[in-house]
Formats: C-alpha cells, sequence, structure tokens
C-alpha cells in the first residue's frame, strides 16, 4: 500500500467506522456463534499469493462481525463500560503513525513529557493530593499502565522491594528468600481478581479480609488480621483497597484503613478502576476521600473517560519508589539527559438510578446493593437457580446483555450503563424484557 491508497483506503475506513458506530444499535449485542466458529472460514495457513483489499475487507462482515460481541452498543449493559470516543480513535492513528517507544526520555522526549504533564492534568482534574503530582519539582507523578492489573502488580513489586530494602539495611544478614517467606499483602474479599494475581505473581501471601454487611472493608477485621501474623512473625507489607468494586460498586473504607496502613508503614495501593473517572464530578468527589494515606491510587481512563483501550492511571507519592524498584541501566538506554528526572459524562449515573427505581416498583425484584456510581445490582427474589435461569434466558435471547456476580451466597445480576450512547430509551426497552423474561421464567416455574 502507498500513500496515495492509503490516503483513498483510510477514508474508506473512517467512514465504515462511523457508518458502523451509528448503525450498532441494530446489530445483536451478543453473538450467535458456537466456539471455533472461525476457523473454518478461513485458510488453514497463509495464502502464498495477496489477496485484494476489497476481499479482505469484505471478511470483515462475513466472518469477523458475526463474532463480535457489540461493547459499545446501547443494549451492552454487562461488566463494565469500556470507553472508546472518535477522538480517541484519531488519536490512536496518530500514534501507530509516529509509532515511538517511549521507554526513556531520549527514545522520544514528547512521549515522555506529555505524558507527565497530562497526568498532572489528570490529577489536577480529580483533587488528588499534591504529593501525587509531579510538578516541576514534585517528588510524587504519575505513569500510564496498560491495565488496572498491571498498577496493582507494579505496586506490589515496588513495595516488596521496598519493604525488603529496609529490612535489609536493619540486619544486613536477611536474605531476599527469608523475608520473602514472611511478606503478607492483604485486600477484601470483594477485591477484583487481579489482586490475587498480583499476589501470586510478586511470590507473596495475599489474605482475604471479610468485608461488612456493605461489602466494605473496615478497620476492625484488617486490625484483626494485622495482629494475628504480627504475633506469627509474618510481615503485612501491602494493602489494596478498592473504590467501587467489580462485583457490586462497594467502596472500601478508606479513612479507617488508611490511617492503619501509615502507621504500620504498610504501603497502601487504591485501586478505583472504574469509579475513579467519577472523582472528577465535584459531587462524587467525596468518594475519594482518604486516598491521602495511601501510597499509590489507579484508575482506568479506558473504562469510564472516553480513552480507548490500554489507558491505566497511576500515581504515586515517591516515584523513586517506582524508578528504584524497577531499575535497569544497560548501555543502550544511556544517554545524555541521564536521571533528568521526570520519568515517569456522567448520565450513566442517572440512567442507573432510573433502571433502579424500575426495578424497585417491582416488588418481585429486589436491589442487592446501594446504588452509588453506574451500576445496579439486582435479583428476582428467590432462588439461585431462579436467577442463573432468568440470565440464560437474557442472554440466550440476545437482545440486551448482562453477566452475573456472587454477593455472598447470592446469585446476582449487574447492570452497568456502559455505552456512551445508552439513553433512557434503551434501559426502558431493557427493563421491559427483563421483565417479560422474568415473568415467563417464573410462569414455567409454577
Ligand atoms: C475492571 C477492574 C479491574 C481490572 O482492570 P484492567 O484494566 O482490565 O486490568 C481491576 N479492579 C477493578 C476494581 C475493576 O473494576
Amino acid at each position: 500500500m502507498d500513500s496515495s491508497e492509503f490516503r483513498r483506503r483510510g477514508k474508506e475506513m473512517v467512514d465504515y467506522i462511523a457508518d458502523y458506530l451509528e448503525g450498532i444499535e441494530r446489530r445483536p449485542v451478543y453473538p450467535d456463534v458456537e466456539p471455533g466458529y472461525l476457523r473454518p472460514l478461513i485458510p488453514t495457513a497463509a495464502p502464498q499469493e495477496p489477496e485484494a483489499y476489497e476481499d479482505i475487507i469484505k471478511d470483515i462482515e462475513k466472518i469477523i462481525m458475526p463474532g463480535v460481541t457489540h461493547w459499545h452498543s446501547p443494549y451492552f449493559f454487562a461488566y463494565f463500560p469500556t470507553a472508546s470516543s472518535y477522538p480517541a480513535m484519531l488519536a490512536d492513528m496518530l500514534c501507530g503513525a509516529i509509532g515511538c517507544i517511549g521507554f526513556s526520555w531520549a527514545a522520544s522526549p514528547a512521549c515522555t513529557e506529555l505524558e507527565t504533564v497530562m497526568m498532572d492534568w489528570l490529577g489536577k482534574m480529580l483533587e488528588l493530593p499534591e504529593a501525587f503530582l509531579a510538578g516541576r519539582a514534585g517528588e510524587g507523578g504519575g505513569v500510564i499502565q496498560g491495565s488496572a492489573s498491571e498498577a496493582t502488580l507494579v505496586a506490589l513489586l515496588a513495595a516488596r522491594t521496598k519493604v525488603i530494602r529496609q529490612l535489609q539495611a536493619a540486619s544486613p544478614e536477611l536474605t531476599q528468600a527469608a523475608i520473602m517467606e514472611k511478606l503478607v499483602a492483604y485486600t477484601s474479599d470483594q477485591a477484583h481478581s487481579s489482586v490475587e494475581r498480583a499476589g501470586l505473581i510478586g511470590g507473596v501471601k495475599l489474605k482475604a479480609i471479610p468485608s461488612d454487611g456493605n461489602f466494605s472493608m473496615r478497620a476492625s477485621a484488617l486490625q484483626e488480621a494485622l495482629e494475628q501474623d504480627k504475633a506469627a512473625g509474618l510481615i503485612p507489607f501491602f494493602v489494596v483497597a478498592t473504590l467501587g468494586t467489580t462485583s457490586c460498586c462497594s467502596f472500601d473504607n478508606l479513612l479507617e484503613v488508611g490511617p492503619i496502613c501509615n502507621l504500620e508503614g504498610i504501603w497502601l495501593h487504591v485501586d478505583a478502576a472504574y469509579a475513579g473517572s467519577a472523582f472528577i464530578c465535584p459531587e462524587f468527589r467525596y468518594l475519594l476521600n482518604g486516598v491521602e494515606f495511601a501510597d499509590s491510587f489507579n484508575f482506568n481512563p479506558h473504562k469510564w473517560l472516553l480513552v480507548n483501550f490500554d489507558c491505566s492511571a497511576m500515581w504515586v507519592k515517591k516515584r523513586t519508589d517506582l524508578t528504584g524498584a524497577f531499575k535497569m541501566d544497560p548501555v543502550y538506554l544511556k544517554h545524555s539527559h541521564q536521571d533528568s528526572g521526570l520519568i515517569t459524562d456522567y448520565r450513566h449515573v442517572a440512567l442507573s438510578h432510573e433502571f433502579e427505581s424500575l426495578v424497585r416498583q417491582d416488588p418481585r425484584f429486589e436491589i442487592c446493593t446501594e446504588v452509588i456510581l453506574g451500576l445496579v445490582c439486582f435479583r428476582l427474589k428467590g432462588s439461585n437457580e431462579l436467577n442463573e435461569t432468568l440470565l440464560q434466558r437474557i442472554n440466550s435471547a440476545k437482545k440486551i446483555h448482562l453477566v452475573p456476580c456472587r454477593l455472598r451466597d447470592k446469585f446476582v445480576l449487574r447492570f452497568a450503563v456502559c455505552s456512551r450512547t445508552v439513553e433512557s430509551s434503551h434501559v426502558q426497552l431493557a427493563w421491559e424484557h427483563i421483565r417479560e423474561l422474568a415473568s415467563s421464567v417464573l410462569r414455567a416455574q409454577k
């Protein structure tokens, strides 16, 4: 493809994308294919002769789209939103064109500097404490990670390095292995599975703290675990608190948990992957109170801030905790500026409350947790089997798409307001649809 063909094909692609998004509502939100559907539709090995561009493009509608789950359909109410917007798509094109790799300042100065400054902008929008901002001379700062899972892992590894160095400075005879055996990290029983995985990768014990009746991690439960473990000779070093859990959008009590971590010298990481975007709104900023006790904080602009995957924003109070933990200095990365310092719409909420009030008007259903942002956890009053059947009916009808969660021993349906284009009419249609299926499931039960 030469530049003149690129100009032509690029314009065609932009038209295809705009048509796709304008018409997305008319596509079934969830694909009607069986596992393995794709392999028989394409050759078993790459063809020896190139195919015409037109033929390849035709395969998109013929082969790919039938197997796509349309995350940006206004009938997609599953998981959490994943962001997408026209400006973000254009920016992705430009990034592809510049195609730089920003592993050091010299590898592409604009890349590193823009990231640092934008992370300060974003931090200011969230009213993060000054300590998290790089500014011109600050010790803190932000760095973009691929995902919240990565941010948690990076924080855990940095905390691990820090505590190992501290302990070895005090007792040089201690080996890294001897210390690692005793390290314990903590998170609530509602934390995202990536926290447990970070513990696995980091090679440390990770304990789940029982959450309270509102699925929130509280001081008393954490304190109890810390006391027990210290008495047993273990070394608590890392706590992950979640603001807006994935199952039910509950909030750990930072104002209680934070001071304990500070007092005990434990690294506190705050995972606000979904909820974080909402804190930009003055009416939701209070949900971030207590972040001043954290050592690191993370949220995903790629979930709810119109930036395409992947963009996970992470801040630390001490940049040197990260640079110190992961520093590698091969010769080919050395440059003359070495150590120059800086390396480093909320309609959804209204719609979730609209859905909540629809659910509350139907006595057959119950709301399972407080609705704070764009997620509603609800179920039919009755058995788990009944709710499993309802969800199965909803998802096999393919008009809308939902996923479940388990809260304690209850099977619960999650209605997450996801698409940028979702409106009240979609929510109403979705609810009517759910009610009809519920009626038929309840009739069949009798
Ligand atoms: C979505 C989510 C994650 C995982 O985010 P990734 O960026 O996909 O790794 C982690 N924690 C919470 C609370 C989430 O909602």
